[in-house]
């Protein structure tokens, strides 16, 4: 196996810039160094700006992270942009308000930009499994080469987000809410996702697991220590590693599910681990709630076996529900693609039966208050 697929991970306790530069310079140099960056290279690194949250919210990309690397980038006479596109519109209003409350000023003192340039254009995937023909953000086509950035969370639809799914913000604004709903199941969501990851190829995935989330992720869960950070040139190589911290299964991802039935996985190696690999594992990571990948239908599967776990799949269902909090706000309802949520009373009101499980009203919900709730026998199984 070529070492350059194996990922690196290496302790980082805190969020102070010595630290950081000291924890990216030895993950980096694990997995192949910066030596690829030339002066006057254009540099795009994919933060993770889900939503508008501060750093210690652990929902995005940490801004001193991002100023690290940027700083470590345009010492080599790198250009670099920093962006995101949330699941909100892709305009300037919302994303200098996602800047400026993440503390991604930083970057730009650090010598990057953050990105403003908002147009987007189709691009051809001739050899996509979904889409042959998406939009994309322009910022990301424009860079010569691209870094992954991810921030590691838990996530109501793929149980875990690190870097695979951090590229489907390459698609702008809501246009993310009408692929949810055109691809509905998860295993179609995970296959566009490999999809976009095919397309781009960034050069280098890094993920923030100096404070993760866990809970009600991926936007208003729990910030919870691990103090790691994580370096590779193969994505799913990576989110396989992550996988691993978590306790979650790499059978209950459902795109790296979809990266192996494609033989994108590589074959599993130790990751090269500066410090005790073990002592970086949760034992009891808490995940977000939803079942809907506990019965994943593989190619190995027989017809009686993929007939069990359909109707496994049916009972365990997860669905959105609405906790204590609700504001009244309608973000939820804005974004829902299925149009399945009305405000009524000032409170959000889910239609059943128009609800495709997305978790888009769980994910932007600014107050926490639209979370996943597991049915009964879910509950039960999982206790
Ligand atoms: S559930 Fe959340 S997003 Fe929806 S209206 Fe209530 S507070 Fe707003
Ligand atoms: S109600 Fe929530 S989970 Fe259901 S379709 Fe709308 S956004 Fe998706």
């Amino acid at each position: 196996m070529s070492r350059s697929s194996v990922p690196a991970i290496v302790p980082c306790e805190s969020y102070e810039p010595r630290q950081l530069r000291e924890a990216l310079t030895a993950a980096l140099d694990t997995v192949g160094g910066l030596d690829w960056v030339k002066s006057g290279m254009r540099i795009g690194i994919k933060i993770n700006l889900c939503a508008a949250r501060r750093p210690e919210q652990a929902a995005t990309t940490h801004p001193a992270a991002a100023a690290e690397l940027t700083r470590l980038l345009t010492e080599r006479g790198a250009q670099v942009v920093l962006g995101d596109s949330p699941g909100e519109p892709f305009t300037p209003m919302v994303l200098n308000y996602i800047y400026a409350l993440g503390g991604y000023r930083l970057c730009e003192e650090a010598g990057g930009e953050l990105n403003r340039n908002f147009a987007t254009h189709p691009v051809t995937l001739p050899e996509a499994r979904t889409l042959k023909s998406v939009s994309v953000c322009d910022w990301v086509t424009d860079c010569d080469a691209v870094i992954n950035f991810c921030k590691l969370k838990s996530h109501g639809l793929m149980n875990m987000t690190a870097g695979v799914k951090n590229l489907f913000g390459i698609i702008p604004g809501t246009m993310k809410s009408e692929l949810h709903f055109r691809y509905r199941d998860p295993y179609a969501f995970s296959d566009l996702m490999v999809d976009l990851n095919e397309y781009l190829r960034p050069v280098l995935t890094l993920v923030d697991a100096v404070d993760i989330m866990e809970g009600n992720g991926p936007t208003k869960g729990t910030p919870r220590h691990l103090g790691a950070l994580i370096a590779g040139r193969d994505v799913y190589a990576v989110d396989r590693l992550c996988a691993r911290l978590l306790g979650v299964g790499e059978e209950e991802i459902p795109y790296l599910t979809a990266a192996r039935e494609r033989g994108l996985m590589p074959p599993e190696d130790a990751p090269l681990s500066l410090g005790e690999f073990e002592s970086f594992c949760l034992r009891d990571f808490q995940r977000s709630g939803a079942t809907s990948s506990w019965f994943l239908i593989t190619d190995e599967d027989s017809l009686p076996q993929r007939l069990t776990k359909k109707v496994m799949a049916a009972a365990l269902r997860s669905r959105p529900a609405l906790f204590e909090g609700c504001t009244g706000c309608g973000a939820c309802a804005r974004l829902c693609p299925a149009k399945a949520i009305t405000i009524k009373n000032k409170k959000a009101v889910i239609d059943r039966k128009k609800c495709v499980r997305c978790f888009c009203c769980q994910e932007f919900c600014p107050s926490g208050a639209m979370r996943v709730r597991r049915s009964v026998i879910g509950r039960i199984l999982s206790r």
